[in-house]
């Protein structure tokens, strides 16, 4: 059952949106070499605190979990695609890094992820960041009313597939409002002009997530949540919160209160 939004709570969910935009912000200001998992997100943490929001991520089970999820972000780096549970683990120099964070304000979800670099960053891997912002920003305009979630889902698959990535299946978008996962699915690939159509009120969370090694293979790590690329070569996970709107998609994770320039591609000299 996919539930349609009034414009008042589109407008609610993008306070919550700006609570996760601002959280992820601060955390990809704060990752450097050295900085640990644990301390991205112990950071997200106050940012919650702070807005009086909570976290979705905190505790949750689905049926595929062994565990309550026992952090507040999603931590996976370099082969680990989506799920890493957040460690002592300390950033190295080189590393690729995907953070996905959700929050709850005033009873509305938000969910957004973002990929990027540590140090002195590889060539291949700002590609392959590069394209899935392309990927996601392909799936984002095509979440307009009248489309259906193939035409988002084929999308996105095309400008992954197109650069040579894989993609894994059984992994992908979703609606989101009051619950952080609502119908429908929005995968990652799919076929233009089938499946439900989009309607004004619908909100989605659409997220890409590629694999360089150009394999579709993934596993789950011995911790049962974080999904590993099967050939060991890296991923990249992206992901916005959008609203389908008589004026078009509008995305209610938008990042547009940090300095310019930290959103810069790193030059790989
Ligand atoms: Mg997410
Ligand atoms: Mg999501």
């Amino acid at each position: 059952m996919v539930e349609l939004k009034t414009d008042a709570s589109i407008d609610a969910m993008y306070e919550a949106g700006q609570v996760v935009a601002r959280a992820l912000t601060a955390v990809r200001e704060a990752a450097a070499v050295g900085v640990s998992l644990l301390e991205l997100d112990g950071l997200a943490h106050g940012v919650l605190r702070e807005a009086g929001a909570t976290s979705p991520f905190l505790g949750y089970r689905p049926s595929f979990a062994p565990t309550p999820f026992p952090a507040v972000i999603c931590a996976s780096v370099n082969d680990a695609i989506v799920h890493g549970i957040p460690t002592a683990y300390r950033l190295r120099d080189g590393d690729l890094v995907s953070i996905d964070f959700g929050a709850q304000l005033n009873g509305w979800a938000g969910d957004s992820a973002i990929s990027f670099t540590v140090g002195t960053a590889r060539p291949a891997d700002l590609r392959l960041i590069e394209t899935a912002e392309r990927a996601l920003a392909a799936g984002i305009e095509a979440a307009v009313v009248g489309n259906r979630v193939g035409d988002i889902a084929h999308a996105i698959g095309s400008v992954c597939r197109a650069a040579g990535y894989g993609v894994p299946a059984g992994f992908g978008g979703h609606g989101i409002g009051r619950r952080m996962h609502e119908d429908p699915p929005v995968p990652n690939e799919g076929r233009p002009g089938r499946g439900l159509r989009l309607r004004r009120g619908m909100v989605l969370a659409i997220e890409p997530m590629l694999i360089a090694g150009g394999g579709d293979g993934y596993h789950e790590a011995a911790d049962g949540w974080t999904l590993m690329t099967d050939d060991g070569s890296r991923s990249a996970h992206v992901e916005h919160t959008v609203a389908v709107t008589g004026d078009g998609p509008r995305v209610l994770t938008e990042r547009c209160a940090a300095p310019a320039a930290r959103f810069d591609v790193p030059s790989a000299g």
